[in-house]
Order: C-alpha cells, then structure tokens, then sequence
C-alpha cells in the first residue's frame, strides 16, 4: 500500500505548501518564430528573484491545466480540446522554469515536444504496452525492483515536477502522488540487508528529489549504514527541469554519504541553461558524479548533430553522456519512438567524429525484462583465430592481428554474417591489399 501524499507531512514540498496558480504573465513574446534558444525567465520575469530561486515557489506553480498553458502558448480552440482530452488519461505538469524553455509560437520546438501532450498519445496509445519492462514482476517488495544480482531498484514516489511526455513509468500516472511510507522504507532496506549481494542501489521514481531533503536523508542515511551497500545511485530530472531544487541543503546532505552517484536525464542542449550548469557544478562539488542518460525521440533529438551539440555541452558542464536510450515501447509513446536504426546511425556519426568522451552507448533496454543491450554498428567485419577484419569510422578496412587466446581464456564462437559485397582490405595508407568476397561464413568467429 502506498501513502497518498496529502496524509503525509515531511515528505514532499507539495505538503507544506499546496499547489498554487501561476501569477499572471506578460505574453509578449519578442522572439521570431523558431527561436528557440533559452530565453531565460521568459514569461516569468515580474517574479521575485528570490521566488525564482526557492525550487518550492516552482513546484507549487506547476502548469497542470490547458488553461494555465493557454496563458503562455497560444493553442487553438482544437488543440485545446485536444490536450483536454489527453490529459484525462495522461496528465500535464510543467514547471514554470522548464517551461521558459519553450519557444511559444514553434509547435516543433524539442522542450515543447517533451512536455505538452500530444493527441497521438491517445490515437496511438494501443501500441506498445503498459509495462514493457515488466519491473512489476521483478518487484520483490513493494516499491523495490530486484532483476540484477548486484543492485536493487528503490521505487520511492511516483511525483516528478514535470512529466515527461515518453515517459516509461506513464502507467502510474493516474494514481495521483504517493510516497512510499516509512513502513513500506523498512521493508526495503529489511530486504537488502538481508542480501548481501545487493551492492549497488539506485533510488528512483517518479523523481525521488521530489521527496524532501530530510525524508531522503531518512532512507539515504539507513542505506548507508548497510555494509555491503557500496554504492547508492539517485536517478533525477530535477537538474534539468528544475536546477533550483539541487541547493545547499541538498548538497550538503548528499556529500555525507557518499560514494553517491547522480544519473539525469538531458535531451536536448536547450535544456543546458546556466542554472542546470550550476545545478550540476554544485553536485560535483559536494562529491557527487553526475552522469546523463538521455532517451532517443523524434524531432527533439535524432539526429547526429543534435546529439553531438547535447553531448558537447554536457562534457563543458562536466556531465558525462552515458547513455542513449532507444525510447521504451511504451503505451502513449509511440509518436516519439524512432526506428532502431536511427540510434545505430546517430552513433556511427559520433564515434571517431569527435572525442570518445562525448559519445554515450546506444541501449535498447529489452522487453519481458531482458535488461540492456547495447548496439552500434559491427564493426568487425570478419574473424578467424588469428586475424579480425575490421572497418574504422572512415568505412576503411584495415588487417588486424589477433593474439592467440591462452589455454584458460575461454570464448565463444559465434557465426558471422559478413556483407553480401566484397571486402577490400586497406593499409593505411588507404591501398587494397586483396579482394575477398563476402557472404555467409560459417569458419569466421566473432567472440
Ligand atoms: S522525470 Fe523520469 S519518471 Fe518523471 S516523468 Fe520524466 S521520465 Fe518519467
């Protein structure tokens, strides 16, 4: 059973200081249609600093009605209908700052895409499923997913400030926000230090920084005391929809117990402002890594140059990309899903095109539970026991001799489908040394 929020009294900001409406805006929009840089604190511009600063102010202003949108996007009478209709099943919850991110009069802008609904979440919403990860059946007690031998899974809340419109967990939607309650916290920690294989626990959501700063320290500092518990993960989109959360308080609280890692969630350079430059210095600083694990999706960010610009910023912001996910098929998502070869492609156009710092892995992340599977393009072309061939990023074939594996490494040989063409084998100097023909080749092994 979970808490609903409104019964609980420290555990989320949303308790202290109920949701309010967003003040009054100065629609003008001075930017040219397209223009989609951060402006900044468009729209928002007559509040106090000190409001815009406190990351509570942002979240009980959370944008939750097409009403409330209307007054800063202009929407047609149709789109309004339609977001109506959606959010019935799919609810709408922008923060103001993310949603100064927005170029109001560009429907194609890519942080609008990520937050205002789609009437395609409803007319595609059969494709997919509801749970393609299948984490309810892994779930070992309520709220804590257990599918790795190493690590757990801590379900905290199902709040986030802003809801993402890809987003996996989209089923738990429509059960309003609950916490898990200091019960149901027993009972997960009860059950990692009781597996002391459990080495590695990644704290999640919803967004678990919606929790208050002393609720997490409650769970944060237990888990801590659990030996074998070497490192605690935290999974967030507060830096990128809401920097202002990580503050001093949080800062302060996280560097006592580390090692804590931090994974969050860019998608687009738009979204790398100088309050999340800041969010992530301040992270960094206090000890905590912050790595990115962004999702693939139409028309925000699948092209090589859109992901080569996202992962340049984040290297100068001193985030590390991570990963690239391809988008989950989950119901209500499909609209933003791109084929799988979009990612291989966006990949190929990365590796040896710039620093191999600024190039995430490609993930599809399996369903029924299958877990992570990395792709790209295979560039081993063809093997044998004592020489690979392989292609560089130029497309560029190159002879590469293969020590002799010992007698106590042990491998796999896999058969190779080579191309149906024929393979010139370069030197570097980029002369074909010999012509073979490709094809089906049941003696050549891939480990
Ligand atoms: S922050 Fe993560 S969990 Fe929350 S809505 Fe966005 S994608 Fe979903």
């Amino acid at each position: 059973m979970v808490t609903e929020v409104t019964n609980e009294t420290s555990a989320t900001p949303s308790d202290e200081e109920p949701p309010g409406k967003a003040a009054a805006t100065d629609q003008t929009d001075t930017e040219p249609p397209g223009s989609a840089v951060s402006a900044g604190r468009r729209f928002f511009a007559h509040i106090p600093q000190a409001d815009w600063d406190n990351w509570k102010w942002h979240f009980r202003n959370r944008i939750t009605t097409v009403d409330e949108l209307a007054k800063y996007i202009p929407l047609s009478s149709r789109e309004k209908a339609s977001i109506k209709l959606v959010t019935r099943k799919y609810p709408l919850s922008i923060t103001p700052y993310y949603l100064s991110l927005i170029s109001p009069h560009d429907p194609g802008d890519p942080i609008r895409k990520q937050a205002v609904p789609s009437i395609l979440e409803i007319t595609m919403g059969s494709v997919g499923s509801e749970d393609p990860l299948e984490e309810k059946r892994d779930s070992v007690v309520p709220g804590l997913v257990h599918r790795y031998q190493d690590r757990v899974l801590m379900v905290l809340t199902d709040i986030c400030p802003m809801l993402c419109r890809h987003c996996t967990r989209k089923r738990e939607w429509c059960k309003g926000g609950w916490v898990r309650s200091p019960a149901q916290i027993e009972t997960m920690l009860d059950y990692i230090r009781r597996h002391e294989n459990v080495r590695d626990v990644i704290i999640s959501g919803g967004d678990p920084l919606a929790l208050s700063t002393h609720y997490l320290e409650e769970i944060v500092s237990r888990l801590r005391k659990i030996r074998h518990v070497e490192i605690i993960r935290i999974g967030t989109r507060f830096p990128v929809v809401l920097p202002q959360r990580i503050d001093d308080e949080l800062c302060g609280m996280l560097s006592e117990y580390g090692p804590v890692w931090l994974n969050t969630h860019f998608n687009h350079q738009h979204e790398i402002t100088p309050e999340a430059a800041q969010a992530c210095d301040r992270l960094l600083r206090s000890g905590v890594p912050v790595n990115n694990q962004s999702v693939l999706l139409k028309g925000v960010n699948d092209t090589v140059e859109a992901q080569k610009k996202l992962c340049h910023e984040l290297l100068r912001i001193k985030v590390r990309p991570y990963y690239l996910f391809q988008c989950d098929e989950v119901q209500g998502t499909e609209h933003l899903r791109t084929p799988v070869e979009v990612g291989i492609k966006i990949m190929e156009g990365l590796r040896g095109h710039t620093s191999g710092l600024a190039v995430p892995t490609f993930v599809v992340d399996l369903p029924e539970g299958g877990g992570k599977v990395p792709l790209q393009k295979n560039y081993i072309l063809s093997q044998t026991d004592g020489e690979l061939i392989v292609s560089n990023y130029k497309g560029n074939v190159f002879r590469y001799r293969n020590p002799e594996a010992s007698a106590t490494q042990e491998f796999t040989r896999v058969t190779v489908v080579r191309p149906t063409e024929s393979i010139a084998v370069m030197n570097t100097d980029n002369q074909a040394l010999s012509q073979r023909e490709g094809g089906h080749d049941e003696d050549r092994t891939s480990v």
